[in-house]
């Protein structure tokens, strides 16, 4: 980053170098590492340094099929795109008329910045802007989702608006902090999205990062009971420990059933559908109760067929939910921060930012029963860091 750059804040306690180690996508499953420029902030934004970032399932999306990544107006393939947006790290320098941050603060980061004029950006729904993408070439809105819409976080550096930054507090660690957003897109779901008060049921179908979480989420906000439904014990088991009051293990036990007589026959007030496969969503409309609402958190790739009449004869509320708005991460953040849940249970690896690849595989593959996988941009290069 040219440091001359009018406007631009830095600090000689923390030195920014004009290029930065970047991994970019080439063609599907083609990432490698390259340099880059550092990247400059603008009005109302700061330079993050990147130290830590976690891999999302949609991180996989798109670097296999491009998609829901949308980079100057198309698919992200051979653009010099760099992926990556569950991050954290240190603000390193200041765009012009910031003083909300301090350089050497640590912040995570929301993924998506709205244009902040649109409808929706008005009512809050930044994650569903109506300008989604509009932030190149002559079509620039001023809208990021970093990862998604503009570079992302497999890198040394990047810019953030300061309205997707939450500071993290002494007490969390990096890897703990790359948490926060997922958890803010579990609590948008049900509360702001949803609508969630205390002693209503909840179910959580997919015990996935988002899932898991879900369920603290759903426990620290008063939920009752909160019931997990998955297909590993394990993950189950970690569910149990996040708070889910009864987990079911569907190879073993009927979850309608079970739901039904959890809530005297009535069904759930809230399902929240992690899993995004056909079964799991009629499952849903067979489990919620009427009036009760469903969330859809999960991407299904294919067209479902899903029982209508049952949504339509019992009044049943259906929402799809993307990301993280309304600062439902900063609310989240206040619950980790107290430890009303332990979000730390679903972090199982972490490796050094030049292994990204074998990073990316351990979350694909379910390597060592990974869940959530940190990359880490500092400490010895290409030195395994160990599991926790
Ligand atoms: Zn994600
Ligand atoms: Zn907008």
């Amino acid at each position: 980053m040219s440091t001359s750059s009018p406007g631009v804040r830095t600090s000689p306690e923390m030195p920014i170098p004009e290029r930065m180690k970047a991994w970019v996508l080439g063609g599907p499953d083609e990432l490698f590492q390259t340099t880059k420029p550092v990247p400059m902030p603008g009005r109302a934004e700061v330079l993050v340094r990147i130290d830590a970032v976690a891999i999302c399932a949609t991180d996989l999306e798109i670097i296999h099929y491009g998609s829901p990544a949308k980079f100057q107006g198309g698919l992200p393939f051979h653009k010099n795109f760099t992926p990556g947006h569950e991050y954290m790290g240190t603000v390193a320098a200041l765009g012009p008329g910031v003083d909300e941050y301090r350089i050497g603060e640590r912040v995570t980061v929301e993924i998506h910045a709205g244009c902040g004029q649109c409808k929706r950006c008005r009512q809050g729904m930044y994650t569903a802007c109506l300008n989604y993408g509009q932030n190149y070439g002559d079509v620039d809105k001023g809208h990021r989702a970093n990862g998604f819409t503009t570079d992302g976080g497999f890198c040394e550096y990047q810019v953030n608006n300061i309205n997707t930054l939450v500071r993290v507090p002494d007490s969390m660690t990096d890897e703990e902090a790359t948490l926060v957003v997922t958890a803010g897109t579990s609590m948008y779901g049900l509360t702001e999205l949803g609508g969630l008060v205390a002693g209503e049921s909840v179910v959580v179908i997919g015990p996935g990062p988002i899932g898991l979480l879900a369920a603290g989420v759903a426990k620290a906000l008063g939920a009752t009971p909160v019931v997990l439904v998955g297909t590993r014990d394990g993950r189950l088991e970690i569910g149990r420990k996040l708070g889910a009051d009864r987990v079911v293990n569907v190879k073993n036990e009927d979850a309608v059933a079970v739901v039904k007589e959890l809530t005297r026959g009535l069904g759930a007030d809230y399902v929240i559908e992690c899993a995004g496969t056909q079964d799991a969503i009629n499952m849903a409309t067979a489990m919620v109760n009427r009036g009760g609402k469903i969330c859809l958190a999960a991407f299904p790739h294919d067209p479902v067929t899903v029982d209508l009449p049952q949504i339509v004869r019992n009044n049943v509320y259906l929402y799809g939910i993307r990301g993280e708005g309304r600062s439902a991460t900063h609310r989240a953040m206040a619950f980790m921060a107290e430890r009303r849940f332990d979000a730390r249970l679903v972090h199982t690896h972490s490796f050094h930012l030049d292994d990204l690849p074998e990073a990316l595989r351990h979350a694909r593959d379910r390597v060592d029963d990974a869940i959530k996988v940190v990359v880490k941009t500092r400490g010895a290069a290409a030195q395994r860091l160990a599991a926790e």
